[in-house]
């Protein structure tokens, strides 16, 4: 399968109307009507496609929603599966996606964390959304589920990506499942976890030499290169698709709030998708009747060494200037957002704010979040809670409110994070003086 390729009006190489796709027929994905343009507004047809034929801008996927009684809608979603096939209706996916073989993720965890609560001086509420209990230890697994289907209604027969860790391993697992084969990039560099993660599920893993951007840079080029004809790139050809897997985070935190938007929520920025589209999803949630509406401050976190949304809203700019990363929190390393000025938009809108926290603030929260409520985050959590009590701390977010932090990650994946800092106590003889002389007994 190729992609026709014209000239945009900037003189870039974007593709526009899909070939046929392989797999005969109309192509199935549920309540997905079209993709339409961020920018311009443009409609195109369903297909293998993310950029604007007219504008260049990114393409996302619109919906005939349901409509009629949400009471209805509610107890559907309620009686669905125990994953994120319960939104099946709200999301581009065939009817019977729960009954193909796939790693069905979501419903993880939202942690009443009250004893985090207490160290931030939250009295308002807060949660953590802990998507380290997904198939494959991170919140990718439900982009990837979604693109999944899209791969197969679209007839491809690789799966790929271009990635920062948790994604190559979540689509090596998928495709796996469900029968693809996969060839998957990531930086060289990458933590052990990661990297074994990416590698264990048996198919292609490709170290690049050089940054996320650079390996992502080099699947843009690989897709309109005739070696990666039929090949479904998660993030990069089907990422209208991948993207609406995020709202299931949205879905999900409110349905376990008793159908209740929270006040605030402070998301992880890696390219910004995630955060777009949990606000997209809770909009779709309002415009459904399915939760009450009512106004919630979004907030971006971003590490330090990688920075350039927050370094953007503080700076009171729209344009997001790329920076070349330099972070523990690897997973988070994307120097060229590709939905940045999108973050930015939902921030300012809502009221909430961008913020970043270095290295060792990283480290301190992943502890923190640890020793607290029992949830060992990769470093991409630590980022999270992090920002959140930096901002808590600058009056920027609001400990009277009900708050949700989400971990989007294991922290199994990324210990080297920690191991430095974190080991045993004492090491001692097996005998009861031994014990004694350590002086651990109280
Ligand atoms: C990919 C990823 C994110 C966020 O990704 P976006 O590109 O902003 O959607 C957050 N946390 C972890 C652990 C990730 O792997
Ligand atoms: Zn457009």
């Amino acid at each position: 399968m190729a992609v026709q390729v014209t000239e945009s009006p900037k003189g870039t190489a974007v593709p526009t109307a899909p070939v046929t796709p392989a797999a005969s027929g109309p192509v199935d994905l549920g309540p997905a009507a079209a993709l339409s343009c961020r920018e311009c507004g443009q409609r195109f047809d369903l297909g293998p496609i993310f950029a604007c034929a007219e504008c260049f801008g990114p393409l996302e996927v619109a919906y005939d929603l349901p409509t009629g009684d949400p009471h209805a809608l509610r107890q559907r979603i309620e009686a669905g599966p125990n994953n994120i096939w319960r939104y099946a209706p709200l999301l581009p996916v065939p009817a019977d996606v729960a009954a193909k073989p796939n790693l069905n993720p979501g419903l993880t965890k939202l942690v009443q964390a009250d004893r985090l609560a207490r160290e931030l001086g939250v009295t308002g509420g807060l949660y953590v959304k802990d998507d380290s209990g997904n198939p494959t230890h991170s919140f990718k697994d439900r982009v990837v589920a979604i693109a999944v289907e899209a791969a197969r209604a679209f007839g491809f027969t690789t799966l790929s990506c271009s990635s920062t860790g948790n994604l190559a391993g979540a689509v090596g697992a998928a495709a796996a499942r469900a029968g693809f084969r996969s060839c998957v990039f990531i930086p060289h560099d990458l933590e052990a976890g990661k990297v074994v993660m990416a590698a264990v599920y048996g198919g292609e893993l490709v170290g690049i030499e050089g940054t996320y951007d650079d390996v992502n840079r080099f699947c843009s080029e690989l897709i309109g290169d005739p070696l990666g004809e039929g090949w479904g790139f998660v993030n990069v050809n089907l990422r209208p698709y991948y993207g609406e897997g995020s709202k299931t985070l949205a879905y999900e935190i409110c349905e376990q709030l008793g159908w209740e938007i929270p006040d605030q929520i402070v998301i992880p920025v890696a390219s910004g998708s995630q955060l777009t589209k949990i606000d997209k999803g809770l909009k779709e949630l309002i415009k459904l009747g399915l939760v009450e509406d009512k106004p919630y401050k979004i907030f971006g976190a971003q590490a330090e060494g990688c920075s350039p949304v927050s370094r953007a809203f503080k700076d009171g700019h729209d344009v997001v200037r790329p920076v070349k990363p330099d972070t523990i929190a690897k997973s988070l390393a994307i120097g060229n957002p590709a939905d940045g000025p999108y973050v930015l938009d939902i921030a300012r809108r809502t009221g909430g704010a961008v913020e970043d926290v270095n290295d060792e603030q990283v480290v301190e929260a992943i502890k923190l979040l640890a020793r607290t409520e029992g949830i060992f985050a990769e470093t991409a959590g630590g980022v999270t809670v992090g920002v959140t009590r930096k901002l808590i701390e600058s009056g920027q977010l609001d400990p009277t409110l009900t708050t949700v932090v989400l971990n989007t990650g294991d922290g199994l994946k990324t210990l080297d994070a920690v191991a430095p800092t974190t080991g045993p106590t004492a090491t001692i003889k097996p005998s009861i003086d031994a014990f004694r002389a350590a002086g651990l007994a109280s």
